[in-house]
């Protein structure tokens, strides 16, 4: 974890783009709370092949003028052609945007052609030959490996050349096992990656619906947790309070071992964050 330690720690929030009026009012609620906070930054999802594009410029551009907080759009490659990428980094270098998270997204079901950037790699190469460092460029890492990948080794690999592509930092896909991430790290050393890997943080308060984004992204919920959740079974406030505590040991212990901060995926929510920042007793602004 030497490669952790001499970074400076950020907290950062990530947020989607609301679908309709009432998520828009209930994400501005979300942001009202979650503000005094004073994440570094919070970043804005962005639908494969551009199905939110303008939701997410508009949230970026809201998070930025009435809360005052730094946005950080997410930008997916796969399915977009080079002019389309060029637009968007214009247009968001024209709203004074300076951070990004990059990535290569996956392909919408029906949709066969990865169009003009295969990899994340690629967007990163092509970002930095647009605007050179204008942007600080975040790339998705993933401690219990991509899905996709055939091995973890061919995902370290994947992972460094988006490092040398021109990545300042990384953010985690979720995980319960700390232990998964310590490892990838001392993996990231001896390939010679020392950039901050930031863990990505997803707060536990619905059994069904971090079963079925686990089962997605490849993120394991250690049986002992599992069988926890099940016995509650419609018991939301056991639940929620289970998941606050277990959260919340492994951001201790995260940070105890030297994570360079924390990145907490919200869903658009205020509660579980705020709890776990106070669990944490996280300064304001840290
Ligand atoms: C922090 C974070 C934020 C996210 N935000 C969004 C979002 O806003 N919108 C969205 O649609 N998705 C988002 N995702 C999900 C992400 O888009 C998917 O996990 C996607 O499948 C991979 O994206 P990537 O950028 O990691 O891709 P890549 O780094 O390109 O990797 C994808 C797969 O291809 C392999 N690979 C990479 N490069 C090569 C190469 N050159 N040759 C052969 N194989 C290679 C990798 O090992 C991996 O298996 C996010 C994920 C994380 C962790």
């Amino acid at each position: 974890m030497e490669s952790q330690k001499k970074h400076p720690r950020i907290f950062s929030m990530e947020f989607f783009p609301p679908k309709s009026e009432e998520a828009e009012v209930n994400l501005r609620k979300t942001l009202t709370k979650l503000a005094p906070l004073k994440p570094r930054f919070c970043s804005v999802t962005f639908g494969a092949a551009g199905s939110t594009r303008e939701k997410t410029f508009e949230t970026v551009v809201e998070i930025q003028n009435s809360f005052g907080l730094e946005a950080s759009p997410h930008i997916s490659c796969i399915a977009s052609t080079k002019a389309s990428i060029r637009e968007i980094l214009h247009a968001y270098k024209d709203h004074g945007i300076r951070h990004i998270v990059a990535l290569r997204g996956d392909l919408p079901s029906g949709m066969l052609s990865a169009g003009e950037f295969r990899y994340a790699n690629e967007l990163v190469e092509f970002i930095r030959q647009e605007t050179g460092d204008h942007f600080h460029i975040e790339v998705a890492a993933y401690p219990e490996m991509h899905p996709q990948a055939p091995s973890l080794e061919a995902d370290l690999r994947s992972f460094k050349r988006k490092v040398e592509a021109g990545a300042d930092g990384a953010i985690t896909q979720y995980f319960f096992n700390p232990e998964a991430y310590f490892r990838f790290i001392d993996d990231c050393e001896k390939l010679g990656i020392d950039l901050p890997i930031v863990p990505g943080i997803m707060p536990i308060t619905n059994y069904s619906q971090i079963s079925r984004f686990s089962e997605l992204c490849g993120a394991e919920i250690p049986r002992w947790v599992r069988k926890r959740l099940e016995a509650f079974g419609d018991d939301r406030k056991s639940i929620r309070a289970f998941g606050l505590e277990v959260v919340s040991d492994l951001c201790r212990r995260l940070l105890e071992q030297g994570a360079p901060g924390l990145h907490f995926y919200t869903l658009n929510q205020a509660e579980a964050v705020l709890g776990i920042w106070k669990n944490l007793g996280i300064g304001l602004g840290d």
